[in-house]
């Protein structure tokens, strides 16, 4: 069966299943899918292809969890104790998880085991805040005092993308989890493997049966029946802005808490006055690490006139020498994207970008490597701003680069597509650096830094790039209800209606 030449792990399983109420079992009905690896595009394994009943076994597990179980009425200190013995397993397994996510995936394995060193860090993070956790008092002196009763929700329904998706997965499950949710997880199709591994990790570390359930499968199969449930309050959902859309839409008449990250087309702002050389390098990095497949990358690039024809020189220069190869291979840069469906996506925005601006490296399948969804990092300069490849989210290792002359014209750019999810500006001077920033149309600004996540900040897009926040206090209150109860001190003084007579 296997005849991949390729570096397959050890010990794969022989099927992926669901985990239902702390049993791996099959899909009701027996329907599976293929999982491809993305060297060879052959089927590896079958996965459990979850339909509405499998849906339905799961949300009953996690409302029975939710209702009867320990997990939501635990103390938060016992809970982040779970949690804190969750990030030790993940780890202690962290090489695995790192070799079946690039296996899985296609991902360079050095930045898959970053990956799976953020997973662990997620729950670190929100172990931590549960307990440091305290709710607001408002006092009326002399008559009421009112505090905030905060609660967990219920069931949270968790829809994941398949880029970094171990990480993504750990995102949603620790603040849901930290918070005394139960959830069923749904994550993408084109990576189930190493969500799995939750089920392994979450067993041993003593999280009760119920509280974490994952169902595999399409998201149109799948994921829409978690969307549709009326015992799911909560959706929380990563992926492209269309599916946002559809899930907006199916999630409307149940009136459901949403949390959206979608899309992005961020732009990375290059001004003559910056450290050129620390741009360069997070330029390049900013679009081709993740093999081009992060939401949050800088995939147009807009530089200053006085600096332009030098810079793309010195980015296409850079571009060509990327290492591009095996995702298994230490010294590889660019790895694999995920699979055939999504390779021709890329190619084709690339020849679209030739019939609309200058290629300047790149352009098609590196040499060398005939077989495997491999793409040549690929840079464009002079791209207009009507170009599809300047407006549309690609998701690969391609990049968009134009010049500007003006800070307004710089602004203006920026601003110039339906997505808001990250910026990046680099420049020197300190008013333009904090003016910029604070207009540009986008959820995240990282100013003459690279993307470098602080836990503790609010995550999210604006525009068609999300609604709502991930991160720190932004999740607890997503995954939580907060209930106001009010005291009167003194006597209740109702005007007595009915005492006229
Ligand atoms: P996708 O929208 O195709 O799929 C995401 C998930 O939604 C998958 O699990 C899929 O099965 C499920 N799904 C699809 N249709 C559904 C439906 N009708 N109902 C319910 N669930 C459904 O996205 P993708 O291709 O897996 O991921 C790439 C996208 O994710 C890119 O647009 C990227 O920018 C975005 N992303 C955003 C962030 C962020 O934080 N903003 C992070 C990572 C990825």
């Amino acid at each position: 069966m296997k005849t991949m030449s390729h570096y397959i792990p050890e010990n794969l399983p022989s099927k992926i299943q669901h985990f239902i109420d702390g049993q791996f079992v099959d899909s009701v009905g027996g329907e599976t899918f293929d999982v491809l690896d993305p060297v060879s595009n052959e089927s590896y394994v079958q996965a459990a292809a979850g339909q509405k009943a499998d849906i339905d076994l799961a949300v009953a597990a996690a409302q029975r969890a939710f209702k009867s179980g320990p997990w939501p009425r635990m103390l938060p200190r016992q809970r982040s104790r779970v949690l804190h013995k969750i990030a030790d397993l993940i780890e202690a397994r962290d090489q695995r998880l790192a070799e079946l996510e690039t296996f899985d995936t296609g991902l360079p394995i050095t930045q898959a085991l970053g990956q799976a060193q953020r997973a662990a860090e997620n729950f670190r993070f929100f172990a931590d805040l549960i307990v440091a956790q305290r709710d607001d008092t408002y006092k009326v002196p002399g008559r009421q005092v009112n505090y905030v009763n905060r609660k967990p929700i219920g069931v949270a329904g968790l829809i994941t993308p398949w880029n970094t998706p171990f990480m993504l997965e750990s995102w949603k499950l620790a603040p849901a989890l930290a918070t005394g949710n139960t959830v069923v997880l749904k994550p993408a199709e084109f990576t189930p493997l190493s969500a799995s591994l939750w089920a392994e990790i979450f067993r041993e570390a003593g999280v009760p049966d119920g509280v974490f359930n994952l169902v595999n499968g399409l998201g149109e199969e799948a994921g829409d029946a978690l969307v549709k449930h009326p015992d799911v309050p909560l959706i929380s959902f990563t992926g492209e802005s269309r599916t946002g859309q559809i899930i907006f839409g199916n999630a409307a008449p149940f009136l459901k808490g949403l949390s959206m990250e979608l899309g992005g087309k961020s732009p990375a702002v290059v001004f003559a006055d910056a450290d050129i050389e620390a741009a360069l390098d997070a330029t390049v990095f900013g679009v081709f690490s993740l093999n081009g497949e992060r939401c949050t990358a800088g995939s147009r690039v807009l530089v200053e006139r006085p600096i332009y024809d030098d810079f793309v020189a010195r980015y296409a220069e850079r571009a060509k020498n990327i290492v591009v190869g095996d995702p298994h291979d230490p010294k590889t840069e660019v790895g694999a994207l995920v699979h055939p469906e999504h390779y021709e996506k890329v190619m084709s925005y690339v020849e679209i970008g030739k019939t609309e601006a200058r290629l300047v490296a790149g352009g098609g399948r590196p040499e060398g490597l005939e077989t495997g969804n491999y793409v040549a990092p690929t840079v464009f300069a002079d791209v207009a701003p009507d170009a599809r490849i300047f407006q549309e989210e690609i998701f690969g290792p391609v990049v968009a680069i134009t010049p500007f002359d003006t800070d307004e014209e710089a602004l203006e750019l920026a601003n110039n597509t339906r997505y808001g999810l990250a910026a990046y500006i680099w420049t020197n001077n300190l008013k333009r650096a904090h003016n910029f920033s604070q207009s540009v149309e986008a959820g995240m600004v990282w100013l003459n830094s690279n993307n470098v996540r602080d836990l503790r900040t609010p995550f999210g897009g604006v525009k068609a790039s999300g609604l709502g926040h991930e991160g720190g206090y932004r999740s607890i209150d997503f995954y939580t209800d907060q209930q106001a109860v009010h005291i009167t001190l003194n006597e209740a003084h109702s005007p007595r209606f009915g005492t006229a007579k």
